[in-house]
């Protein structure tokens, strides 16, 4: 095997990456080595790009970038003792700490001391990428790549939307991005009766109509809240499903769900936000759900067999890139004409 790899650094603490030709990554007892081949952007991925706020105060460069991937195992460390070369595996990007409360009760995903791959440590806008064995997700054989590497967004979407029953009930998403389109397939496969899609970019809400929404609304043109309930006769949705982060949305959301109704919330807002929680929240007695990461593993469970079985998900699948094409990538992902960018090493 070669000695050496190419692989997208974040090289500097500022915008940008480059690629980088490295070492191979040394594996320890319990890691395995996987030969990449399929990643995609994720939001995380363009923040640490372009350098937000949150970049700076979490990223210590130098790291390989990327979080999603999927491949196929080239060598296992020496106590690996269930994983075999030539499995074809994606993996949970959360390294959890294992010893918490959280981790210690089945609440993993959302442990006090846990690192990222692609963030603390390197991950997979590589050729190879080193996996600790706890981390890996078998995939079925007949889940072609591009969409393997998708099952750590697509968990994040069922974990925000599928959390409550949906069938049968009325449902809105804010925010088109990839996970917001995941969680409009996942309404409509779950049999939801009712989806609103809201998104200021129109080339989003085309892929949302594919995906399944029955209503698709731009608030540069129509204001959702009035649109919803409207058309719900003034009952309002049964559950709101937040991924764009946005503050306006977050007030969609809140006036837009019925009493004793829920909002998940996983878009994450830059800055603190404003809430009137005597009426949008206290007196309808709405329940507000914090979403980060999937159930490990439980959430993968539901979506591998979701992609199994009912849930398409290629429509989102928008671009598909060169590594080396990475300025470009991140280019298209900035303007948001796009669903998902996959990239292969
Ligand atoms: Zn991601
Ligand atoms: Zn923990």
């Amino acid at each position: 095997m070669q000695s050496k790899m190419n692989a997208l650094v974040k090289h500097k603490a500022g915008p940008g990456a480059a690629i980088v030709s490295m070492d191979i990554p040394k594996l320890g007892p319990h890691d395995v080595l996987v030969k990449v081949i399929s990643t995609a952007i994720c939001g995380t991925d363009l923040h640490i790009y372009s350098w937000n706020k949150w970049a700076v105060s979490r990223m210590k460069s130098p790291v390989v970038m990327g979080h999603e991937m999927s491949g196929i195992i080239v060598k296992t460390g020496s106590a690996v003792r269930n994983w075999y070369e030539g499995d074809y595996v994606t993996m949970e990007c959360h390294i959890t700490c294992g010893q918490c409360y959280q981790c210690r009760t089945g609440q993993g995903h959302i442990c006090r001391d846990y690192s990222i791959l692609g963030v603390d440590f390197d991950g997979c806008f590589a050729e190879y990428v080193r996996v600790p064995e706890t981390n890996l997700w078998a995939i079925d054989q007949q889940i072609p790549p591009e969409v393997a590497c998708l099952q750590d967004p697509v968990g994040n979407a069922v974990l925000a939307t599928a959390s409550s029953d949906i069938g049968g009930k009325t449902v809105m998403v804010t925010g088109c991005g990839s996970i917001g389109l995941f969680a409009v397939g996942v309404a409509r496969v779950l049999g939801a009766a009712k989806i609103y899609a809201v998104d200021v970019i129109d080339y989003r809400l085309n892929i949302a109509e594919q995906m399944g929404s029955t209503r698709a609304i731009n608030p540069l043109r129509q204001n959702p809240v009035e649109e919803v309930l409207l058309d719900t006769e003034g009952d309002g949705v049964d559950v709101a499903v937040e991924m764009s982060g946005s503050e306006q949305c977050l007030h969609y959301g809140l006036q837009t769900v019925k009493n004793g109704g829920r909002l998940a919330l996983l878009g994450l807002p830059e800055e603190n936000v404003s809430l009137d929680l005597t009426n949008e929240v206290i007196f309808k007695g709405i329940t507000l759900a914090g979403i980060t990461g999937r159930e490990i593993f439980a959430t993968w469970y539901k979506t591998s067999a979701l992609l199994k079985s009912i849930l398409d998900v290629r429509q989102v699948i928008t671009h598909k890139m060169k590594l080396e094409e990475y300025e470009d990538a991140f280019r298209i992902v900035q303007s948001g004409q796009c669903g998902k960018v996959i990239l292969y090493p």
